[in-house]
């Protein structure tokens, strides 16, 4: 029997971005015993790399904003397929769980009367995004930190979580191993909250870092709970395409809310022909697919990308609002962007997709089971708007501590940890060390990427995603067999063998979902069917789920019905 160390707590959380953090701190202020875990150091969340801001409805800068039109521009970005009720809670939450961000000690930007600043961004009515600089994620999860570790929750840092533990139908636990030493280390608790962030790593060019395999999500599966909406993975139109170092570093949208503008190789201001009336403030998935439909079409920039040029907004300007873009590609291209156009090309960036979850609680179909931030899915339908990544974590994140601590607290103490899950969680974790042969876990990984880029990229077809779901099988079949060198102690192949069947199953769970739309919607284009279905798919989420034999179970289910007076305003021009 293999030795682990053990934890108990009322709530874990796994994740410490801004989502795990809020939720820890509000799950400790109920009362909870809580215990955050998360797989790198505390603070390198990809909370911290948010730049453009936090969209809440202040109207600070444009006194006619309010919750209704944010709920409405939220509405029209998810091209509708957003769960209605968690918009509208987003909404109308957001303000105060920013301003309570600054009560916390967070330093936004100003306007001159001294109120929080906010800046344009794509898909917004008005000017919604606080911001500080382009630094916004970092002001955020410093704040978050100082609250939280003051709240007394126990953090355990460089710990990965493999499997969720169930006592019948509950959850009971979580397991792991720490990342250094390669140690067991089981975690008992009532309630778990997942936090875990996106997939971004199942592709090659991403704005997302190491961490993001998408092991949230590939835990919620594996427990039992349903994912919705899995073939809305967002291409961020602007991604770094040079040096080949660099390909897919996010370029902040906040460079187009200061006013860049995007041009061809022919200097032609391309999105006049795509959006007219947004231009580049146009929604993610249109700009991404008017980027990639230039470059396609022969109109690409040298390096095959487009333009993006901020440099007639003064060096100053740029300096101060954009920091971090100008040095970013002064170190990385030795381009002075307050002098030369910027090359961007799309890069995946955010899923919409996740565990489905109750809006109220965040729990999830799996009792004791809650997530929120970005591996929850239903809050952005088919796209999501920029700068409602942090505020729906906020919002979320709040609501989750709040459901998982009510929750924990409410059941009695005698949920069990079953030996047999432990026993089967270890042999799992320790067989690509006795397997006498099998592959190299890095070869599988980046044939991975190719197949989603190739098969399951910014444009779709049945042929291509058919072609897709085949690989993925021969992919699942060669992960299966891994052969692993060295020891346990800090073995990053050995790290790489587990996360890869996480991204295996989220990249079945997209590739499937995208196979079974016949239409196009926001994040989601199909070739072959090149418009909105609404009859057929505008009234449905996509669900998977894990059958009682093991296999990925597809369908769908009816989006819940939106009251009338809602209804008005998502119908209503509301301006
Ligand atoms: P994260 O902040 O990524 O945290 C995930 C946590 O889970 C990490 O602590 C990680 O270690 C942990 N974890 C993962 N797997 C495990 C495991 N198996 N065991 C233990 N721990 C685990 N959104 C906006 O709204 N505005 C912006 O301006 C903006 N800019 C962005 C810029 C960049 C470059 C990027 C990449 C994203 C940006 N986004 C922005 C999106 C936004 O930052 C993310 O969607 C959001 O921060 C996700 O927060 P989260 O708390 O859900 O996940």
């Amino acid at each position: 029997m293999e030795k682990y160390e053990t934890h108990t707590h009322d709530v874990i959380v796994i994740g410490a971005g801004g989502a795990g953090l809020r939720a820890a701190i509000e799950a400790s202020a109920q009362g909870a015993s809580v215990g955050l875990v998360c797989k790198s150091l505390l603070g390198k969340a990809h909370t911290v790399m948010a730049e453009g801001g936090v969209a809440a409805a202040l109207a600070n800068v444009d006194s006619k904003d309010d919750w209704k039109t944010h709920f409405h521009d939220t509405m029209h970005g998810g091209k509708l397929l957003n769960n209605w009720r968690m918009a509208e809670l987003h909404a109308q939450e957001a303000p105060d769980r920013v301003r309570e961000l600054e009560h916390w000690g967070a330093l936004f930007d100003r306007t001159k009367e001294g109120n929080i600043n906010q800046r344009a961004f794509g898909g917004h009515t008005w000017k919604r995004l606080a911001h500080v600089g382009d630094r916004t994620g970092l002001e955020m999860i410093r704040t978050l930190q100082d609250r939280g570790i003051h709240t007394g929750v126990d953090v355990y840092m460089e710990c990965t979580i493999t499997h969720l533990l169930k006592d019948g139908d509950r959850i009971s636990g979580a397991f792991g191993y720490w990342r250094e030493s390669g140690r067991f280390v089981l975690f008992n608790a009532k309630a778990i909250i997942l936090a875990t962030g996106g997939i971004g790593k199942s592709y090659k060019v991403t704005s997302n870092s190491w961490e993001y395999t998408g092991d949230g999500h590939a835990l919620a599966y594996e427990a039992g709970a349903d994912l919705i909406d899995m073939e809305f993975t967002q291409f961020h139109p602007t991604g770094m395409v040079w040096p080949p170092s660099v390909k897919g570093l996010l370029v902040t949208e906040a460079v187009r809310g200061a006013g860049g503008i995007l041009t061809n190789n022919k200097g032609e201001r391309f999105m006049e022909k795509y959006d007219p009336e947004r231009m580049e403030l146009s929604t993610r998935d249109v700009v991404a697919r008017s980027i990639y439909t230039e470059v396609q079409e022969g109109r690409g920039s040298p390096h095959g990308g487009a333009f993006l040029n901020i440099s007639h907004r003064g060096a100053e300007y740029v300096k101060k609002k954009l920091p971090s873009m100008y040095h970013q590609f002064k170190e990385f291209a030795e381009i002075d962007i307050t002098k030369e156009p910027m090359e961007v090309f799309p890069t995946t960036h955010y899923v919409m997709g996740g565990v489905r979850v109750d809006p109220e609680t965040a729990q999830s179909t799996v009792n004791g089971l809650f997530a929120c931030g970005e591996v929850a899915g239903g809050m952005h339908g088919a796209n999501r708007l920029g700068g409602n990544s942090l505020s729906d974590l906020l919002v979320f994140g709040k609501r989750a501590g709040a459901g998982a601590a009510e929750y924990a607290n409410k059941i009695n103490n005698d949920v069990k940890v079953h030996d047999e899950e432990i026993n089967n969680a270890v042999k799992e974790m320790l067989e690509p060390f006795e397997n006498t042969e099998g592959e190299n876990p890095y070869t599988v990984h980046q044939d991975l990427q190719d197949a989603m880029g190739d098969f399951v990229g910014v444009f779709r077809t049945k042929e291509k995603l058919h072609e897709g779901i085949e690989e993925i099988n021969i992919l699942k079949e060669r992960g299966s067999q891994l052969k692993i060198e060295g020891s346990r102690m800090y073995n990053p192949g050995w790290h790489l063998s587990k996360d890869l069947k996480s991204m295996l199953i989220v990249s079945e769970a997209i590739a499937r979902c995208a196979h079974q739309r016949e239409e196009s919607r926001g994040a989601h284009s199909r070739v072959d069917f090149p418009n909105y279905n609404d009859e057929v798919w505008g009234t449905v989420n996509s669900v998977i789920s894990k059958d009682s034999s093991g296999d990925m179970n597809l369908g769908t289910s009816p989006l819940p019905q939106m009251p009338e007076e809602l209804k008005k305003i998502v119908e209503g021009g509301y301006k």
